[in-house]
């Protein structure tokens, strides 16, 4: 039975998927956004991240099919670049090149307002689905019966008048990203949301880039590790990458856990000439700066914890990284946030939309899902000194032994992948999102592979070498 009408506040990947998820059980459905949204890919003041990075893991492909059927060849057809990261990519080791190999991960590569975009294409030709631009969401309206709170709308400021006004709505979603207001808005009903977070000073350094004609490079994607020796010189302590987008360009990316880095378009160019390897320079040097260096340190690890609230209210439900932002590192938060659509739309089917079950198995659903993506972003982040937040492990030998062999344990991980199909198998499962690192780790097929690697290695037969792959 068809209800009313929703709104979403946040017009952005989260936003956007759980719109299309509301589709299936309200008549109409309204997105408010602050910005004005454009035609075309374009940057925009919401979504500052945009200027960096972003691939698509496996999963949030999946996701975005399942709502917008199409949405990977779309995106395709519009420039974007479907990659085999083990064929596709050169990685750049602490101890060499990682050999080519074709993989069954596909990895979706464009520029972030590009991605953003091509959803957007799909959710202007559905008619159930009005933007309201340029208009911020300011609280929630709400009422109760019997103690029971539900949310029966929102307020909102108008842009140009300033004017605060009301939308009653039926059903309302937060996907407002990292700078929600949910936490306070629950506390104003007086719920309190527990916060897990970890902030290991994750910088990021991009600058957009054109190629040159003579770009004639086997490999669409460069990746060079951080050096194993922490004493190493600043630079060779980066991660550093050359990240394809749309129209033969890319975007040339230098980040650290907690280290200086470059301020201005003089010191990225000199920074990168430092680099590891000579190939990051190389290919910067031959190309052509579109942009100035942006950067982000919009990267702390940050769950909200709604899936333990006791007595949610109904009729509401927070999405993306409104809930759960992640240190993008590992290429993250795009995948989960198409993901809450899926369960979204998947819980509408099954409960009542006034229902507070249905808040209920969202959230815990929703927890399952971030359940993997955390748990990976926390094995690192948390050993390193400069680390704070509730996450962090506490001093002593468990977080010496996680500082110092974490990275070293995840490089050899990645090595041993390329020597045993099975462990590049279950390693990609991980990685995209479909395991967990701990289903990941116990599986004894992988423990083996990864124990007859170690030999190999140790017998000088490891499949890392000094020069990157020939084509
Ligand atoms: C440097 C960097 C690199 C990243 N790289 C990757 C990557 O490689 N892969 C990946 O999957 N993820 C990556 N991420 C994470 C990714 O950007 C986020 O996880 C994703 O954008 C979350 O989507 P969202 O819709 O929840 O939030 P956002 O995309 O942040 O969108 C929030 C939206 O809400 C709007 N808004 C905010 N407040 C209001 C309000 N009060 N009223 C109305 N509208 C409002 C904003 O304008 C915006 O449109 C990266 C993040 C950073 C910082």
């Amino acid at each position: 039975l068809a209800r009313n009408h929703a709104a979403v506040i946040g017009g952005s990947i989260a936003g956007m998927s759980a719109a299309r998820a509301l589709c299936d059980t309200f008549d109409t459905v309204t997105i408010l956004e602050q910005d004005e949204l454009p035609d075309t890919a374009e940057a925009r003041r919401g979504t500052p991240q945009a200027w960096h990075n972003h691939l698509l893991l496996d999963r949030g492909r999946e996701a975005l099919d399942a709502l917008f059927p199409g949405y990977t060849d779309y995106c395709i057809s519009q420039g974007g670049v479907l990659i085999d990261p083990g064929y596709d990519a050169a990685q750049f080791f602490p101890d060499g090149w990682s050999p080519r190999k074709r993989s069954d991960a596909r990895t979706l590569f464009a520029s972030r307002p590009k991605l953003e975009a091509c959803i957007r294409d799909f959710v202007r030709k559905d008619s159930r689905i009005t933007f309201i631009e340029n208009v911020r969401g300011t609280g929630l309206m709400t009422s109760s019966s019997n103690g029971r709170v539900q949310v029966t709308g929102l307020t909102y400021r108008d842009g140009q008048a300033g004017k605060v006004r009301e939308l009653p709505a039926d059903f309302v979603v937060d996907a407002t990203g990292r700078g929600s207001k949910s936490v306070s808005w629950m506390k104003d009903l007086g719920i309190e949301v527990e916060e897990c977070n970890l902030d290991a000073q994750v910088t990021y350094t991009s600058r957009w880039y054109r190629s040159r004609a003579d770009h004639d490079e086997w490999w669409k994607w460069l990746v060079i590790y951080p050096a194993a020796d922490r004493e190493a010189e600043l630079e060779h302590q980066y991660i550093c990458t050359i990240f394809p987008i749309e129209d033969e360009c890319f975007i040339a990316i230098m980040g650290s856990w907690g280290l200086p880095m470059p301020q201005t378009n003089e010191e990225f160019e000199a920074a990168y000439r430092r680099a590891r390897g000579n190939e990051f320079a190389r290919v910067l040097d031959l190309s052509e700066p579109l942009t100035d260096m942006r950067r982000s340190k919009s990267t702390r690890n940050v769950w909200r914890r709604f899936d333990k609230i006791a007595s949610p209210p109904a009729r509401f439900v927070a999405v993306g990284d409104a809930v759960c932002a992640f240190n993008p590192i590992y290429g993250q938060g795009m995948t989960c946030a198409a993901a809450n659509g899926v369960i979204l739309r998947d819980v509408l089917c099954d409960h009542a939309p006034e229902s507070v079950s249905l808040v209920r198995e969202f959230y815990s659903r929703q927890a399952e899902l971030l359940q993997a993506p955390w748990q990976l972003a926390m094995t690192r982040d948390g050993a390193f000194p400069h680390a704070a937040g509730t996450e962090t492990y506490p001093d002593g030998l468990k977080k010496s032994l996680v500082e110092k062999y974490t990275w070293t344990g995840f490089q050899f991980i990645n090595e041993a992948a390329f020597a045993d199909k099975v462990v590049k198998t279950h390693y990609e499962r991980a990685f995209n999102l479909h395991d967990t690192l701990g289903d990941f780790l116990r599986n004894p097929r992988v423990l083996f592979g990864l124990a007859r690697y170690g030999v190999q290695k140790a017998c000088g037969r490891g499949v890392l070498r000094g020069q990157m792959p020939a084509a």
